[in-house]
């Protein structure tokens, strides 16, 4: 059994949970003030932790709208614009002083993301990437001054000597390693419990292509050298702020011993698609959740939906 082909001409090969949003970001009006900014603003918060008001009811869940609680501009980021023409507001609070919205609680992305609907959770990862670089960004890099929101939220300007800084996306790569007959190698990192398997990822270093990064890691990971690599696509993730590059790598003949690094990787291991089913049935592999792309990697590999059973979270 091969891998699925990607739907030529499709934007995105494989479904993905984040950064499908397709509400419109008004990059033109960046320049401009907040009074040019269609109202009436629907605001939503987002804590120093990067967790937003929300409100659930069982598997549903709703981004929480703070009426007239829009704050001042240093704490405004514009989203984007909604189908009603009304802006979406994200504002920075402090958990301690906010309050919160009538039947909303803080929420964090990884943990209500999958019972959102796909629009608000593509919206949530934009607040919650750009809040967290907000939070982590407030002096020049140049000459350390505090630096003040600028762009209606969009960038940050030194008062001291002009400069602007924009918000950062670290480039990752996270590939699926298949050898000759089909099998997938999947591996284990130190942090994570006992059965619980993924895909290898990590981050482009300076100065080198996203496939020669693909290589690089899986072959300090897990001591494989692969032969070939093919990009997938891509996912925002933004614990900070990643952009995961999806690849699938190829490595010559079946099963080559994998000698793990025993740092950041304590276990690898070979899987048929013929052996996930029992394997995740017996609790002995369990795979990453829907909300990633290490999940869709794996699904595309496997060539059939990835029951939540067979997940860790
Ligand atoms: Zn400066």
């Amino acid at each position: 059994m091969s891998a699925p082909a990607d739907q030529p001409g499709a934007i995105d090969p494989i479904p993905l949970a984040l950064g499908q949003g397709t509400v419109d970001r008004r990059a033109d009006l960046r320049t401009g003030s907040w009074d040019a900014v269609p109202g009436p603003w629907r605001v939503l918060l987002v804590d120093e932790q990067g967790e937003a008001a929300v409100r659930r009811d069982g598997d549903v869940a709703a981004l929480a709208e703070a009426q007239g609680a829009a704050g001042s501009p240093g704490e405004r980021l514009l989203l984007g614009v909604g189908d009603d023409g009304r802006a979406i507001v994200g504002r920075l609070v402090d958990r301690g002083s906010a309050a919160l919205p009538d039947g909303a609680a803080w929420a964090s992305l990884r943990s209500v993301g999958m019972r959102l609907p796909a629009d608000q959770r593509s919206l949530l990862a934009e607040l919650v990437a750009l809040a967290g670089w907000h939070r982590t960004h407030t002096h020049c890099p140049r000459c350390g001054t505090p630096t003040r929101v600028a762009g209606l939220g969009w960038w940050r300007t030194c008062p001291a000597d002009g400069s602007d800084h924009y918000p950062r996306t670290d480039p990752a790569v996270i590939a699926v390693l298949v050898d000759d007959a089909g099998n997938a190698l999947l591996a284990r990192q130190a942090v994570w419990p006992q059965g619980a398997f993924s895909t290898l990822a990590g981050f482009v270093e300076p100065g080198e292509s996203a496939e020669r990064a693909v290589v690089r890691e899986i072959a300090e990971e897990v001591g494989v050298t692969p032969t070939a690599v093919r990009y997938v696509a891509s996912q925002p993730w933004p614990f900070p702020g990643s952009l995961m590059l999806g690849f699938e790598a190829h490595v010559a003949g079946v099963r080559p011993p994998p000698r793990v690094d025993g740092v950041e990787i304590v276990e690898a291991r070979w899987l048929s698609r013929a052996d996930l089913p029992g394997l995740a049935a017996a609790r002995e592999v369990r795979l990453p959740g829907r909300l990633s792309i290490a999940h869709q990697l794996v699904r595309r590999w496997y060539g059939g939906d990835i029951p939540d059973q067979w997940c860790r979270w």
